[in-house]
């Protein structure tokens, strides 16, 4: 590739041969069909190596692709092209009176690439973003537009698909009436005899919850609250009220954060934590999570904090959410009710490995599934494992793509073919 093209957090350089952008859905079935390997790279926001082709293939943006976002009020959906990132999206279904019910921590992601990871949000009754995906939109191997919606018996394993099955082109996705939402951030929430029950009255005190920590003591720094208001104002002893606005990233300034202390506001501009109109254009940072059954949340919190003094120095911030169970194959949630344990690591490579590694010792009974979109070490294998309809997948893959055009090593290996 004569141009240098990385992911957001700029530690991938992907080797592709070439970058293209095609701007029809005929042409992306022309370039498909004619090539031998292709991988999609959507807003290239995840930390691994997920969308590289590899050197004799065809990376695919499908940014260049006339902007879809059809609204229909009636039905309470929305097609969106798979290129147009939550922000954009999320003010479109505003403007008609809707909602989308959750959104990840940063809007400034693709549709099609955020579901294609299981990308997710919190709330206790709040499935992964591919939860309200109804239909989507394919050219696959052979060029061909291949549509799979709810019933289909290829519905399963269609949305949290990896990158797959084909270019996903278009999605459609449920929607609800808009709603308003009030943050509200809290210091100080102790692990200390905090119980499994107690976990979950304070994560499900309101619509969703997150709790942060750096590790650097036991118990968690910061709680934020993002409460319906048409649901109750939750009584929340468990921690003190904030005094200022808070950054999750202890010593960061606010500025980009999401509205605080209370302020109602639009759906959209509460449940990411970092504002649309703030763009981050690279991150000094890598990311992990790992997403467990909630039963184990308490018990794998303890096993964190007992290496704690190994995590906390390559540590920008930990993240703790709830994702409810869901039927995607290859949903990190798939099958069980979810709690995320989420690092913001520093972005040097070779210094958060090790911890990575040690972190995965430590979680390993309690069998986590990594982010799809983040740094993992744990052998492909293992991860396998984890993935009780692993094989449906494995076979809808095949009849989509039978020569594998896009598989690339990262799906070979999950997949184990
Ligand atoms: C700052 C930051 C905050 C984040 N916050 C969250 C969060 O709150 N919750 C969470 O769960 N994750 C979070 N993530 C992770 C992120 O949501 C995932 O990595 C997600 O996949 C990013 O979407 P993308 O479009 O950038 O995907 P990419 O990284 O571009 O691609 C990811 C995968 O999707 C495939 N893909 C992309 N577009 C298409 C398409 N049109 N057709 C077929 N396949 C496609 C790619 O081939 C690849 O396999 C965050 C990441 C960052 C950098």
């Amino acid at each position: 590739m004569t141009e240098t093209i990385t992911n957001w957090a700029g530690n991938i350089t992907y080797t592709a041969k070439e970058l293209q952008r095609p701007y029809s859905i005929d042409a992306i079935s022309a370039l498909v069909a004619g090539s031998t390997r292709v991988r999609v790279l959507g807003s290239g926001h995840s930390f691994n190596e997920i969308a590289e082709p590899g050197p004799e293939g065809v990376l695919l943006s499908i940014a260049d692709l006339p902007p879809v976002i059809d609204v229909d009020r009636a039905a309470r959906t929305v097609r969106v092209s798979g290129g147009v990132r939550y922000a954009e999206l999320a003010r479109a279904v505003y403007a008609h009176g809707l909602a989308l019910p959750n959104m990840a921590s940063l809007p400034h992601i693709s549709v099609a690439g955020s579901v294609a990871t299981g990308t997710h949000g919190s709330g206790i009754g709040n499935g992964t973003l591919a939860t309200s995906v109804r239909e989507v939109e394919l050219v696959t191997a052979d060029g061909s537009v291949v549509t799979i919606g709810r019933g289909d018996r290829r519905f399963g394993g269609a949305v949290t698909s990896l990158g797959a099955l084909g270019v996903v082109t278009a999605l459609t996705l449920d929607l609800e009436p808009s709603f308003d939402v009030e943050q509200h951030v809290f210091t100080e929430l102790p692990l200390d005899g905090l119980d499994l029950a107690a976990f979950e009255t304070v994560m499900s005190s309101a619509y969703s919850v997150s709790l942060f920590t750096d590790w650097g003591a036991p118990g968690f720094r910061q709680v934020w609250l993002k409460r319906r208001t048409d649901q109750p104002m939750p009584d929340f002893p468990w921690a003190v009220p904030a005094t200022e606005k808070l950054h999750p990233v202890p010593g960061m300034p606010a500025v980009n954060c999401t509205e605080q202390f209370g302020v109602p506001g639009p759906w959209h501009e509460r449940l990411p934590h970092f504002r649309a109109e703030f763009t981050p254009s690279s991150g000094a940072e890598l990311q992990s999570e790992y997403l467990l059954a909630r039963e184990h949340a308490v018990a794998a919190l303890r096993a964190i904090d007992g290496i704690r003094g190994t995590v906390a120095p390559v540590l920008q911030t930990c993240e703790v959410r709830l994702v409810a169970a869901d039927e995607q194959w290859l949903s990190p949630a798939h099958g069980r009710d979810t709690v995320a344990l989420h690092f913001t690591w520093i972005e040097d490579t070779a210094a958060v490995l090790p911890v990575v590694r040690r972190l995965e010792e430590a979680l390993a009974a309690f069998e986590p599934r990594p982010h799809w979109g983040k740094v993992f070490a744990a052998p492909a294998q293992v991860v396998r494992g984890r993935y009780p309809r692993l094989a449906g997948f494995r076979a809808l893959a095949r009849e989509l793509d039978p020569e594998g055009k896009f598989a690339n090593v990262f799906v070979r290996d999950i997949l184990g073919a």
